[in-house]
């Protein structure tokens, strides 16, 4: 007999997400890899994959995710942006009604302006004068608990970051269960039932459940997917991004990071604080302080060109690329040297908006299903880089998927 309708693997934005949506009408299990850390504790989630381990340094993209229960939104910088809804429609899923929805839930809003912190503002005024036009980032943060400390990404002291624990925490009240510290490995298909084989604590286990949901995440998703005969294609991408900075001779408070924007046609321009500026310039022999520091980061929609193999992951970048982050560069470089920067120095490429390993129409269809009936549903599913923070839309999948079951109930 089966122990559960649908076993979710993984609980970061969509696996929560669907969670969430069916879990009052169905005996639902989430099975996640990590576990269960205090907001103010993320940190201790974070997780790097390094590509092209056989590349100099200089072709190595890291990239960065979270093993925990709420998946990598503990770690986000709160930017709640829609991204991609219009692809995806073209796709036969239309997300609009359910991004409304997470908008709500999160009451995603622009920061208040008497929220912004002078590295913002600076970035703001001198763009406009460069004849750029910034706009200000609605974010999933509670505006009264935040304290602006700059320290979204190592999780939020404050509790004031929203992120899928949410979801997770209302799936587990509607009757979910979690299993934690669970990997889940291989989907196999029996008759009317799935096996789901994994390990917990070193520990061999099999569940079976009438139904299965994989939102792993499109580093993981991927291996799960070989492992179980679903061979999956070369084709991820991960907003690959820089950040460049330098030293200025006034200082600076602590602030929210990436409060505004400038939307380009492939790629993003933010302000964002790097620590590794300070390390950068330090081996450059020139002496730096937190307060002193001014960063811009170039996001760009990289090509979909990179594969997650059973060990090791392969991603760098085209040529095409490497020119999108010049383009981006050549602005933010303009925005240092009127904020005062003379000596510029840039971070090694990284990635935190890993996708497009198991696309739609092409290893799931418009209904989220693979060919063994099981479904996909995280940023695996994205056809191509939104090179702009994709977590709103993650979560609004989720949901669509969520209600995609409930109607077919
Ligand atoms: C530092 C950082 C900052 C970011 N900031 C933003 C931001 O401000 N705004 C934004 O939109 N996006 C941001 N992102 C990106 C965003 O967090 C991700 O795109 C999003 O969380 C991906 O959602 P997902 O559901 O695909 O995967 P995840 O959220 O990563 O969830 C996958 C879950 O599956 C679990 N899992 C993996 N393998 C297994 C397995 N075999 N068995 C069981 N469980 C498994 C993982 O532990 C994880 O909990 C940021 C990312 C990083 C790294």
């Amino acid at each position: 007999m089966n122990e559960y309708d649908y076993i979710i693997i993984g609980s970061g934005a969509s696996g929560a997400a669907v969670a969430e949506k069916i879990s009052s009408e169905y005996d639902v299990l989430i099975l996640e890899k990590g576990s269960y850390l205090k907001l103010s504790e993320a940190h201790k989630g974070y997780f790097k994959s390094s590509s092209c381990k056989d590349f100099d340094k200089h072709g190595k993209v890291d990239i960065l995710s979270a093993n925990a229960v709420g998946g990598t939104t503990l770690l986000t910088i709160g930017n709640g942006i829609r991204t991609q809804e219009k692809k995806l429609e073209n796709l036969g899923i239309d997300i609009e009604k359910e991004l409304d929805e997470v908008e709500k839930d999160f009451d995603i809003s622009p920061i208040p302006k008497n929220m912004l912190g002078e590295r913002t503002k600076l970035f703001i005024d001198i763009s406009k004068e460069l004849g750029f036009e910034s706009k200000i980032m609605p974010k999933m943060i509670d505006v009264k608990k935040c304290k602006n400390c700059g320290k979204c990404n190592m999780g939020c002291q404050f509790q004031a970051k929203k992120t899928s624990l949410y979801y997770v925490e209302k799936a587990i009240s509607k009757g979910a269960e979690l299993k934690t510290n669970f990997e889940a490995l291989k989907i196999i298909k029996r008759g009317n039932e799935y096996i789901v084989e994994g390990k917990q604590d070193e520990n061999h286990k099999s569940i079976s459940s009438k139904k299965v949901i994989v939102s792993a995440g499109a580093l993981d998703t991927p291996k799960i997917l070989n492992n179980s005969g679903i061979i999956t294609p070369k084709n991820l991408f991960v907003d690959v991004y820089v950040t460049i900075g330098g030293k200025v001779n006034y200082s600076f408070k602590e602030e929210i990071n990436m409060a505004a924007y400038i939307p380009f046609k492939d790629f993003m321009l933010s302000p964002y604080y790097s620590e590794r500026i300070i390390k950068i310039l330090g081996e450059e022999k020139i002496e730096s302080k937190r307060e002193n520091i001014i960063g811009i980061m170039t996001k760009i929609k990289d090509d979909s060109f990179g594969f997650v193999g059973k060990d090791y992951i392969e991603k760098y970048c085209t040529g095409k690329d490497v020119q999108r982050i010049s383009n981006g560069v050549a602005i933010a470089s303009q925005i240092l040297k009127k904020a005062g920067v003379d000596k510029i120095v840039s971070t090694e490429a990284a990635g935190a908006h890993p996708g497009g390993t198991a696309p739609l129409g092409i290893t799931v269809d418009n209904q989220f299903k693979t060919k063994m009936d099981f479904y996909v549903c995280d940023a695996s599913i994205l056809p191509e880089s939104p090179g702009a923070p994709p977590l709103l839309s993650l979560m609004a999948l989720g949901k669509k998927l969520g209600e995609n079951i409930l109607n077919s109930s």
